[in-house]
């Protein structure tokens, strides 16, 4: 082929990925800002992050096969690689969207405590871990995790290594932290129920945006934590007419003494906010 046609194939088709990048292919991850999902997959968690870099770390997968579309959805065509998943603890309504997300995308590593769990997808998630050989980093203290382009992830629970471990409740082995961007910030607290802990240990919990504990569960999100992280925005991942009964009304009260604005996945669907370092934009 004639050298001139090859450069302006290639010109164009760069053109185009760069036009795609640009023009909300992807919702909110523009150029220099960190976008922040939290996914509409009915009952369970599942947020997706994307870096400034363009890098995709995935918290938790949800129920089902529901966050195959999603990824569809929001990441570039040509983007099959999640940089980070991290699985918060192995409930079902956690981990089982991840098992199709590994055997189809290329995943760089897993964060999670590998507690012990018999639940089927756990196990399927933790066999397709192993056979992708993907890297496993255990989470076994509070540590400052680097995501690129500025985000990082500070990693305040669990306290201790719980490798092969068996517990009265896994929520309660929740890794915790707090997504940072410059000056902007979100809690994510998975399914944890002794957040209150958390708050009497005086850590800086206060987050711009809160990913609401346990789905609005009453049995998480304690006055004494919520005032702590004192959120202006609040996220609830919940699926509607769930039969547990959340977003409990306690929650919702504890969200509206501190002045929190409640966005919910059951009745808006997926909730994308970005950030450009200073402050939040409600992208949808
Ligand atoms: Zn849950």
């Amino acid at each position: 082929m004639n050298k001139k046609i090859v450069i302006l194939i290639l010109f164009v088709f760069f053109s185009a990925l760069t036009l795609l990048n640009n023009n909300g292919q992807i919702k909110g991850a523009t150029d220099n800002k960190l976008a922040v999902y939290f996914l509409d997959i009915g009952q369970g968690d599942a947020t997706l992050i994307r870096t400034p870099a363009g890098d995709d770390i995935l918290i938790d997968g949800g129920p089902n096969n529901t966050l195959l579309q999603k990824l569809g959805e929001y990441l570039p065509f040509y983007d099959h690689k999640i940089e980070t998943i991290i699985l918060t603890h192995p409930d079902s309504d956690h981990v089982t969207g991840l098992v199709e997300v590994i055997k189809r995308y290329e995943v760089d590593r897993v964060l999670m405590t590998r507690v012990y769990s018999d639940s089927t997808s756990y196990l399927s998630f933790l066999a397709e871990v192993e056979k992708n050989n993907i890297t496993v980093e255990v989470i076994d203290q509070p540590e400052v995790v680097d995501f690129g382009g500025g985000v990082t992830f500070d990693i305040i629970y669990p306290l201790e290594n719980l490798v092969g471990q068996k517990v009265d409740s896994t929520n309660n082995t929740s890794i915790t932290g707090k997504l940072i961007y410059a000056s902007t910030t979100v809690m994510l607290t998975g399914d944890l129920e002794n957040e209150e802990e958390l708050a009497a240990r005086h850590l800086d919990l206060k987050s711009d945006i809160y990913h609401v504990g346990h789905h609005g569960s009453s049995n998480a999100n304690d006055l004494s934590f919520v005032s702590a992280v004192e959120p202006r925005y609040a996220v609830i991942s919940v699926g509607a007419n769930n039969h547990y009964g959340h977003p409990n009304y306690r929650t919702l009260k504890n969200l509206e003494k501190v002045a929190a604005e409640v966005f919910r996945t059951d009745q808006l669907g997926d909730i994308i906010f970005a950030s450009d370092g200073s402050s939040w934009e409600i992208v949808k």
